[in-house]
C-alpha cells in the first residue's frame, strides 16, 4: 500500500513511531527510504524534509550532477556501472514515472587528468584513450589547451545528470512502496529516539514560521542533511563532527561566437575535466565547476571578491584560481564568462565534505542513527551508498554491482 505525503502543518502524521525516520529528502535521503521500502517492506519509514520534494534548499537542487567512471577504487567503478544503469531507466528502478524525464545526458566526459588516463590505460574495454589532436577544432579546445601529442582519456558512458529528478523518482517510488513522507518540517534531535517536527508554514508577510510541533518516536534515525548533517550531528547531539562543509559557486559562460548548439539547443560539447576545473554544457553556454575547495571555517559568510578592481559573485579563492589557469584555458578569456555581480546572483551552495571525500554513511556513536552524507561526487556514487546503508539495515548482503 502506498504511503502518506503530509505537506500542510495541520495534516496529521499517520503513525506516532516508525522504525526508521530519514531527516532530509535530497536525493540520498530518498533514496535510503526507497531501497529500505523495497528491502524491509516490513519497517516503517517517514522521511522528514523542510521543503519540498524536490527541495530547494539542498546540494540536489543546485548540484551539476557529473558523472563518470573514473574511480581509482574498482569497487567505486562497479557503483557507478550501476548508477549509469539506474540513470538509463530509472523509471524500472523505481518503478514510477515522474515529469522531469532528463535525468542524464550521456554526452561523454573527457579528462586531460593524468589520473584518468592511467585508469582508461588500465581498462580498454571501458574507456578510449585519444590523442588531443583528435579534439582540435571541437569545442573541446575551448576548455582546454594541449599538445597534439597528449593523452585525454575518454568516458563514453559519461556525462551529466539531473539530480532533482533522480530525487522526485526515489521520492515517488519510496512513497509508492510505502513510506511516509512528512514536507515543510524542520526535524529536530537529541539523544531520546524523539524526533520534534516543527511544522512549517508561510504567514502573511510570506515569512516562514512554525505553525506546530509534533513529536515522533523512532527505532533508528538516518541523517541525510546534506551540508547541514555535521550541524545536526554538532549542535543537536553534541558528537563530534566528521563532516565539514565550503561554499561551492558555479560560474557560466555565457553563449559565444564560435559555440556549437546540438538539435535541442544545448552545447554540443562533452563535459570536459581539467582536474581543478570542469565544464559541463548548460543549455547554450557552459557551467564552470571547480574542484572542491578546503572546508570554510564555521560562521564563514558567503562574498564575492574583486576582479580588476570591480566586485564580482565569485569567491576570492576562486577569482585566484581562474586567473592563474586564464593562460591554459581560452573560455576564461571571453567576454561572456558571468561571474555574477554579487555573490547572491551566482549560482552556488554549500557543499557537505566527508573525510576520505567520497560518499559515506557512518554510525553516530552510542545512538541508533546513521550519518549519511554524499560530499563532492554524491550525485555518482551517494545512491549507491544509500544502497548499501538500506541492505545493511535490512540485514542483506548482496548488493546489485557485486
Ligand atoms: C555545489 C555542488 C556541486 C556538486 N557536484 C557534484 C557532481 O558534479 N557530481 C557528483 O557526483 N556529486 C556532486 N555533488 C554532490 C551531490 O550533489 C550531493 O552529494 C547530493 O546531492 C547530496 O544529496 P543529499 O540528499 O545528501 O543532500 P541534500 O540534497 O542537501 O538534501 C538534504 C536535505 O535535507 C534537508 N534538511 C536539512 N536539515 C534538515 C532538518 N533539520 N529537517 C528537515 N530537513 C532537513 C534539506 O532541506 C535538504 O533538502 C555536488 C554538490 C554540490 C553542493
Amino acid at each position: 500500500m502506498s504511503g502518506h505525503v503530509i505537506n500542510r502543518a495541520d495534516q496529521e502524521l499517520p503513525q506516532s513511531r516508525y522504525d526508521i525516520v530519514v531527516i532530509g529528502g535530497g536525493v540520498l535521503g530518498l533514496a535510503a527510504a526507497f531501497y529500505l521500502r523495497k528491502f524491509a517492506p516490513a519497517r516503517r519509514v517517514l522521511v522528514v524534509e523542510q521543503g519540498g520534494i524536490p527541495s530547494e534548499e539542498g546540494e540536489t537542487h543546485f548540484s551539476p550532477a557529473l558523472h563518470h567512471h573514473f574511480f581509482p577504487d574498482e569497487g567505486d567503478r562497479r557503483r557507478a556501472r550501476w548508477w549509469s544503469a539506474v540513470l538509463a531507466d530509472f523509471q524500472h528502478e523505481s518503478g514510477v514515472s515522474v515529469a522531469l524525464k532528463n535525468v542524464f545526458s550521456r554526452v561523454r566526459y573527457v579528462t586531460s587528468e593524468p589520473s584518468g588516463v592511467e585508469i582508461a590505460r588500465a581498462d580498454p574495454a571501458a574507456f578510449r584513450l585519444a590523442k588531443a589532436a583528435e579534439f582540435r577544432g571541437t569545442m573541446v579546445e575551448k576548455f582546454v589547451t594541449f599538445d597534439d601529442d597528449a593523452w585525454l582519456a575518454v568516458d563514453p558512458d559519461g556525462g551529466y545528470g539531473n539530480a532533482e529528478a533522480a530525487a522526485l523518482h526515489y521520492g515517488h517510488g519510496a512513497v509508492a512502496l510505502g513510506a511516509d513522507l512528512c514536507l515543510n518540517a524542520r526535524a529536530a534531535i537529541d539523544r531520546s529516539g524523539e524526533v520534534r517536527l516543527d511544522r512549517l508554514t508561510i504567514n502573511n508577510r510570506m515569512q516562514i514560521e512554525t505553525a506546530r510541533q509534533t513529536r515522533v518516536q523512532t527505532g533508528m534515525l538516518i541523517l541525510a542533511g546534506g551540508a547541514a548533517t555535521g550541524a545536526l550531528i554538532e549542535h543537536q547531539l553534541g558528537e563530534l563532527n566528521p563532516f565539514q562543509r565550503y561554499y561551492a559557486q558555479f560560474p557560466r559562460i555565457d553563449h559565444a561566437p564560435g559555440f556549437s548548439l546540438a538539435e535541442d539547443g544545448s552545447l554540443d560539447c562533452p563535459v570536459v575535466s581539467t582536474g581543478d576545473f570542469t565544464f559541463r554544457p548548460h543549455l547554450d553556454g557552459a557551467l564552470v565547476i571547480p574542484s572542491a575547495l578546503p572546508p570554510d571555517p564555521d560562521g564563514y559568510k558567503p562574498t564575492g571578491g574583486r576582479l580588476m578592481g570591480v566586485n564580482v559573485g565569485l569567491r576570492k579563492e576562486l577569482i585566484t584560481r581562474l586567473v592563474n589557469r586564464m593562460e591554459s584555458i581560452p573560455a576564461f578569456t571571453l567576454p561572456t564568462l558571468n561571474l555574477g555581480k554579487t555573490c547572491g546572483n551566482l549560482r552556488g551552495a554549500w557543499e557537505a565534505l566527508t573525510p576520505a571525500r567520497r560518499p559515506e554513511f557512518r554510525r553516530v556513536p552510542d545512538l541508533d542513527a546513521y550519518a549519511l552524507v554524499g560530499g563532492s561526487h554524491g550525485f555518482s556514487l551517494g545512491p549507491a551508498v544509500a544502497l548499501e546503508l538500506a541492505a545493511r539495515l535490512a540485514g542483506r548482503d548482496d548488493l546489485p554491482w557485486d
